[in-house]
């Protein structure tokens, strides 16, 4: 016992309730996460005179593998420099202002700032109107891929690791990232050992109950510490950023490979999600759609929840969400899909102890 209390910390709390209703939602959205079965690609090559790094394909994951995966980008320019011993590029260009755009223009910026224009995102749409707006956004780099090649295991493994801890120094108001306590509710004693996304070192004081008297009437219960991100603040904020640094927004779409090869800058990041299928002819690419149910906020709310489904309590509102529709590009809500959202949260309300 002495042990125990050395090494755990371990805590007993009580759940507001989520006022789940109909005539609280707010809005209901649709999104489509860029989703490729082998995950995402990071990958430099040439194109034409231009050194072209590609950065898409992200999956449910992509506010989380953020500054992951840009990092390995960005890297991918030093190592094409001392391969071919050539000359430090001052000049880039970004495809794409959703989350994986600004991300990399900002860590370009930090490490190869050359004065104001250094860097240009060039993209169609720029936020609010972005998929990685419409994101839960939990830290948690889930359905990202499901077959994976030692490469990909490596760079999946550092990019968790890299915007874990990233993620940790953006915690604050400024830019919508805080702790959360969050609760696996499971049905089967075998999902507990399950190791959660990206390891379980990634996500502090994980704590496992077996009280469905206190948990939501949940037999198996998996507590932990993770963090949520709020997509319009935070992409906001690292807007703000990019142009407080001197960067450059263009609103353009690229139709064509040829009209990209037509840019000035001789270094290009290709972060356009979903665009890079045809754009890339990445038929390996796909969406997997999403729809959310977002209630009135609800601020005493102080933990989050995933079972088949999700709620994660953002300050913009209670966003409800869990479906994963492979190869849908419809962006309309379906009301059998939003009453099903709505029922099972229901639902999992009934099991709460009153407080
Ligand atoms: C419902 C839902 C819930 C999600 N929840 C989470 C979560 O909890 N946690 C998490 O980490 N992730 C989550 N995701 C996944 C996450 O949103 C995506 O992985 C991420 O937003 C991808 O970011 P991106 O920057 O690559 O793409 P996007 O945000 O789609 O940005 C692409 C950019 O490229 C531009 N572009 C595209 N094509 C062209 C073109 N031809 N010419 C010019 N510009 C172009 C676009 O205009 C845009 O600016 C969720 C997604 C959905 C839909």
């Amino acid at each position: 016992m002495a042990t125990r209390a050395a090494n755990a910390f371990y805590t007993r709390r009580q759940f507001a309730p989520v006022k789940v209703a109909r005539n609280r939602i707010i809005r209901e959205v649709v999104g489509l996460r860029p989703y490729r079965p082998d995950g995402f690609v990071v990958d430099a090559a040439r194109f034409r005179n231009k050194l072209l790094i590609h950065n898409y394909g992200h999956g449910g994951g992509g506010v989380t593998l953020s500054w992951g995966t840009a990092s390995l980008a960005v890297d991918l320019v030093r190592d094409f420099l001392i391969a071919h011993k050539s000359r430090r590029p001052t000049r880039f260009a970004v495809l794409g202002c959703g989350v994986s755009g600004l991300s990399t223009a900002r860590l370009l910026q930090r490490r190869f700032q050359n004065g104001p224009g250094t860097v240009t995102i060039y993209a169609k749409d720029l936020p609010p109107d972005t998929t990685s707006n419409i994101a839960g956004a939990w830290w948690s780099p889930t359905s990202v891929y499901e077959n994976a090649t030692t490469r990909f295991t490596e760079q999946f493994r550092q990019a968790c690791r890299i915007s874990n801890r990233e993620f940790q120094l953006l915690v604050g108001a400024e830019y919508g990232v805080r702790w959360i306590d969050t609760f696996e509710l499971m049905r089967h004693e075998a999902s507990i050992g399950r190791e959660l996304a990206g390891g379980n070192h990634l996500y502090p004081q994980i704590e496992i109950h077996r009280d469905p008297e206190n948990y939501f009437g949940f037999p198996f219960v998996r507590q932990y510490m993770s963090m949520l991100i709020e997509p319009s603040i935070y992409l906001s904020a690292l807007l703000r950023d990019f142009y407080i640094a001197g960067g450059r927004v263009v609103m353009k779409e690229f139709r064509r490979r040829e009209e990209i090869a037509r840019l000035r800058e001789p270094v290009i990041f290709n972060c356009t999600g979903l665009g890079s299928r045809e754009l890339f002819r990445d038929e390996q690419l796909i969406p997997v759609r999403g729809q959310l149910e977002v209630l009135l906020p609800q601020p005493e709310i102080d933990y989050c929840y995933l079972s088949s489904g999700y709620m994660f309590p953002r300050r913009d509102g209670i966003v409800l969400g869990g479906t994963w529709d492979h190869d849908d590009w419809s962006l309309t809500p379906d009301p059998e899909q939003a009453t099903g959202i709505l029922e099972a949260h229901m639902e999992i309300m009934k099991g709460l102890k009153s407080v």
